[in-house]
């Protein structure tokens, strides 16, 4: 049968973190040794606690149909969260539960978007924002920036990139796929732009929240004069190692919690009531009360330090150091043009492809974050197998001529 699809769907592209994952999983069952820096997800047990949680609602019978915005416990333990860790003063009702923060920030789109809005982002930016904005109807504008600016962007940027038909922004601090962090005084910059623009909702994606090495968090949330039309997107699984509950939230303005409330009471409903219980007592942790949140960081900070040294001896690699997040941006587009023999290396997706077949490393191309100069590397797996995959890297790249 032809035309079965949607040009919905056909115009959209396949998620390059997830497609690189199953890549690396079908070769891994083929017995080939991969060592997977691909997907964003720590490699460290979710807290005890917390799966206690989730054991204690099965037994329970906590099984029946959650409310669709998510647990009221849920909700305010959330609020109480933004409370203790951003000084932020939002109500569970400002609140809404989703499928992972993906699910958070679709319904967000869906619920502000009409055909021909533009969003604009940051580039280089996570993987599935553009598409979310297409989904929608809206027309994402991207702003460039390069390693030299760490790629944050400036308030002269942003502000150059504001049409009338600007809806939304998006971006994440930290970063994924840069590691990149906004300072205060950055963001400070960027909201004095923001206020010229009452027209335009900020969508601040704060996940990577507790994964900072530098300072404590900055919170989009503390300019509270944007907070009529800022959404705030976060969820369990970077900061508690979650990454299967599939929880994520918005803390947003009520009218955007409620229609997001209708869309998700149309095509998916409430979450799980087991991830919901068990995300209710993740929250009562933070990096100043967890022992396992604080292990992991520090693993983290020893394997971002670890990465980076190695990284840097790549001749023809160039890398600046992420202050947050578990992601290395290296540019490598002195190898485009060159080739092993038998294939032209063209750009960042031939790259990593090369590598992923000669060297069994799986990475993700930068050009799916709209910069094709690089190649992102998750650093969320064991220094032994870091030092492994860089020896491997390292040598694949001296083949290339
Ligand atoms: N956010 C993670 C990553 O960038 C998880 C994969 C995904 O959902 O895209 O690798």
């Amino acid at each position: 049968m032809e035309n079965i699809l949607s040009q919905r769907v056909l115009n959209m592209a396949e998620s390059a973190t997830l497609k690189m994952t199953q890549k690396s999983r079908e070769l891994k069952a083929q017995g080939v040794d991969v060592i997977s820096l691909s997907i964003g997800e720590p490699d460290f047990n979710t807290p005890e606690s917390a799966k206690q949680a989730g054991i204690d609602a099965i037994k329970n019978n906590d099984t029946h149909y959650p409310p669709v915005p998510g647990t009221p416990a849920l909700r305010k333990a959330i609020a109480e969260k933004l409370r203790r860790d951003n000084g932020l003063d939002y109500q569970d009702t400002d609140i809404i539960v989703s499928n992972g923060a993906k699910q958070a920030i679709t319904n967000t789109f869906l619920a502000i978007i009409d055909k021909g809005d533009e969003v604009i982002i940051p580039s280089p930016y996570w993987v599935s924002y553009p598409e979310m904005v297409k989904l929608a109807d809206g027309t994402p504008v991207f702003i460039n920036t390069t390693m030299e600016q760490n790629f944050k962007i400036t308030a002269a940027q942003l502000e150059a990139a504001i049409t009338p038909k600007t809806k939304a922004f998006i971006f994440s601090t930290p970063c994924n796929p840069s590691g990149s962090v906004y300072t205060r005084e950055e963001l400070a910059s960027l909201v004095e732009v923001f206020k010229k623009h009452p027209q335009i909702i900020i969508i601040s994606d704060e996940i990577y929240e507790f994964i900072q090495y530098e300072h404590k968090h900055e919170s989009m949330g503390q300019f509270t004069e944007l907070k009529e039309r800022l959404v705030i997107v976060n969820g369990v699984a970077k900061g508690y190692a979650m990454t299967g509950w599939r929880i994520g939230y918005i803390a947003a303005p009520k009218a955007i919690v409620s229609a997001c409330n209708k869309i998700q009471g149309q095509y998916t409903s409430g979450i799980c009531t087991i991830a919901q219980a068990a995300s209710l007592e993740a929250m009562q942790l933070c990096p100043e009360n967890s022992d396992e949140i604080k292990t992991m960081l520090k693993a983290f900070r020893n394997r971002r330090d670890l990465l980076f040294g190695l990284l840097k001896e790549i001749p023809g690699v160039k890398i600046n150091m992420p202050a947050g997040a578990f992601y290395m941006f290296p540019e490598v587009k002195s190898y485009y043009g060159k080739t092993d023999g038998k294939t032209v290396i063209k750009n960042s997706e031939d790259l990593s492809m090369y590598l992923l077949f000669d060297a069994h490393v799986a990475t993700v191309s930068g050009g799916a974050f709209g910069c094709d100069d690089c190649i992102r590397l998750s650093y969320a797996t064991s220094e032994d197998k870091l030092r492994e995959a860089m020896r491997r890297i390292k040598e694949s790249l001296a083949k290339l001529k």
